[in-house]
């Protein structure tokens, strides 16, 4: 059976990307799975264990690193953030598109060990917006919206490395421009060299029959 493609969604915290996967899954139930973080941050309000995240304490967190349990991890503003590595590796082979939704340091760390992980950043259109969505939440407190203004600084620095910028204006529109280049991108060359190589083959002997 074809693997599944291995689907790297990070970009600023305020740019929308966990609503637009939340709207992808709903949309496209049958095309993708999204892989469930562990955190050591606390729950927001109407935040559930084990469907936004598995909440846990850092020495849960340590032992899941001591032991390989961890596919990458990375510090996010004073917590830990890491994704379980036998659900995105069994659901791979099972042919199905897994969604990470991690910031850059660990997206990075993937890249490595999955080459062909497809890696997506998405940036609202302009810092002001951004700004505007991230006091709009009501969720954070001041200090927490400056850490996190401060970190997409850095993570701007780093976002080259991905392989395509969405830029999230309308949501609806950004979830099928989404959903449309990981349909693409699933006829990319690369990705189909099997199915080419059987019709070389094919071909081949078709040309040998032709010619006897
Ligand atoms: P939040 O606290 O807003 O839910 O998430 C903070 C940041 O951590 C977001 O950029 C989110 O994408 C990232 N994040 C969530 N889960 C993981 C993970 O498993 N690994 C890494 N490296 N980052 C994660």
């Amino acid at each position: 059976m074809k693997k599944g493609l291995l689907i790297i969604l990070s970009g600023f915290s305020g740019s929308g990307k966990g609503t637009a996967v939340r709207k992808l899954l709903e949309k496209y139930p049958e095309d993708y799975i999204l892989s469930v973080s562990a955190t050591t941050r606390q729950p927001r309000e109407g935040e559930v264990h084990g469907v936004h995240y598995f909440f846990c304490e850092e020495e849960e967190f340590r032992e899941m690193i001591v032991t390989d349990s961890l596919l990458e991890y990375a510090g996010y503003v004073g917590h830990y953030y890491g994704t379980p590595r036998a659900f995105v590796e069994t659901a791979l082979e099972e042919g199905k598109d897994v969604i990470l939704e991690i910031e850059i340091q660990g997206a990075l760390k993937v890249k490595e060990k999955f080459p062909d992980a497809v890696l997506l950043f998405m940036t609202p259109p302009t810092v002001s917006e951004l700004k505007a969505r991230l006091t709009g939440r009501g969720t954070e407190t001041e200090e927490v919206i400056a850490g996190r203004l401060a970190r997409a600084i850095e993570e701007a620095d780093g976002c080259e490395a991905y392989d395509y910028l969405i830029i999230n204006d309308n949501i609806d529109e950004c979830v099928e421009e989404l959903h449309q280049l990981i349909r693409a991108e699933h006829k990319s060359m690369a990705r189909n060299a099997e199915t080419i190589e059987r019709i070389r083959k094919e071909l081949s002997e078709y040309q040998k029959g032709e010619m006897k």
